[in-house]
């Protein structure tokens, strides 16, 4: 099996009936980007980049950010490369950034609520990136976003510094595709007013799937209720999609979910555009879609729509296999 998915490394993806999927790749710094490469990326699909702030005792500079995200674009040499802005908060802290202690840091002051607060840090970034926008097929994504309006504040601050760095004269690309993660439920249910304003979405669903059932990701006694598919996360799942879609937009999925090779064949049915998942994950999934059927898959997807339970659907599922 592992020389057939060699095989399929310098290969695109496409599904038994001919239709082309992007799979790409989560990586945290650009030494990730080599195992990207390794496995065939077509491209980069979350660049988390709290890394880059972390493991150290100040924020990094501009120059430090500039020369990560110059890293990672070079080496993709021209393939799609999305940055997530800073998603610190929540389960992840930094030693320098000293923030009031929260009842509930999951539904606190987290990633675009911090930034759009501390636009020092912010503007930091958009800079970096805006810099670094040259070197590749840079896509700028905002996590966490709730409400039109946090996503309208954060295009602003990155068109302030985009035309302060013209007026300085330095090169800024003009082709930034900017989107947004949907990874809180109410960004999915408005996803069609959304599609209007972004060029892209990227499905969180290890937030998504904790904020639509309420069950802490991280805690064991409710991780039961964390069920990605559940009949409600497909359903909030396709109405992204095709809001996106009918808008002539595309989506991603950058959760665990999307190289899951259980939720693979029902998410190509929904329609999803791009599967972002850890490097490893990228040539058993381009294995496994070129034996799935995209036209079978949105007959099934259809079907999983209308179960009732998470189980009925891994059953449904299951089935194809059988
Ligand atoms: C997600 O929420 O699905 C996601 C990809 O972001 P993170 O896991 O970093 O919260
Ligand atoms: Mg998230």
């Amino acid at each position: 099996q592992v020389t057939e998915w060699r095989k399929l490394r310098d290969e695109v993806t496409v599904s038994k009936d001919g239709v082309h999927v992007e799979l790409a790749a989560n990586i945290g710094t650009p030494n990730d980007v080599a195992g990207v490469l390794d496995n065939g990326g077509e491209g980069v699909g979350l660049y988390r980049t709290e890394f880059l702030y972390m493991g150290r005792d100040e924020l990094p500079s501009e120059d430090v950010q500039f020369n990560a995200y110059k890293t990672v674009l070079e080496k993709m040499a021209g393939k799609p490369v999305v940055v997530r802005t800073l998603d610190i908060g929540g389960d992840k802290e930094l030693p320098y950034l000293v923030l009031p202690k929260e009842m509930n840091p999951f539904l606190g002051f987290r990633a675009i609520r911090l930034c759009l607060d501390r636009q020092d840090i912010f503007r930091t970034q958009l800079r970096a990136l805006l810099r670094a926008s040259v070197y590749g097929d840079l896509r700028i994504m905002f996590p966490m976003i709730a409400t039109l309006m946090e996503f309208r504040e954060a295009k602003a601050v990155l068109l302030e510094e985009k035309e302060k760095l013209v007026a300085e004269g330095v090169a800024v690309s003009e082709n930034i595709q900017l989107g947004i993660m949907v990874e809180i439920p109410s960004t999915a249910v408005l996803a069609d007013q959304f599609a209007k304003e972004v060029d892209f979405f990227s499905i969180g669903t290890n937030d998504l799937i904790q904020y639509t059932m309420a069950a802490d990701r991280m805690n064991e006694r409710v991780s039961y209720l964390y069920q990605p598919y559940n009949p409600s996360i497909l359903r909030l799942v396709k109405m992204v999609i095709d809001a996106a879609h009918k808008e002539g937009k595309w989506t991603g999925m950058c959760g665990e979910m999307a190289g899951d090779a259980t939720a693979i064949p029902l998410l190509l049915g929904l329609g999803l555009d791009e599967f972002s998942m850890s490097a490893s994950s990228i040539l058993p999934a381009r294995s496994q879609l070129a034996k799935l059927s995209k036209a079978d898959m949105q007959e099934l997807a259809a079907k999983a729509l209308d179960m009732q339970t998470a189980e009925q659907v891994v059953e449904l599922v299951q089935a194809i296999h059988a």
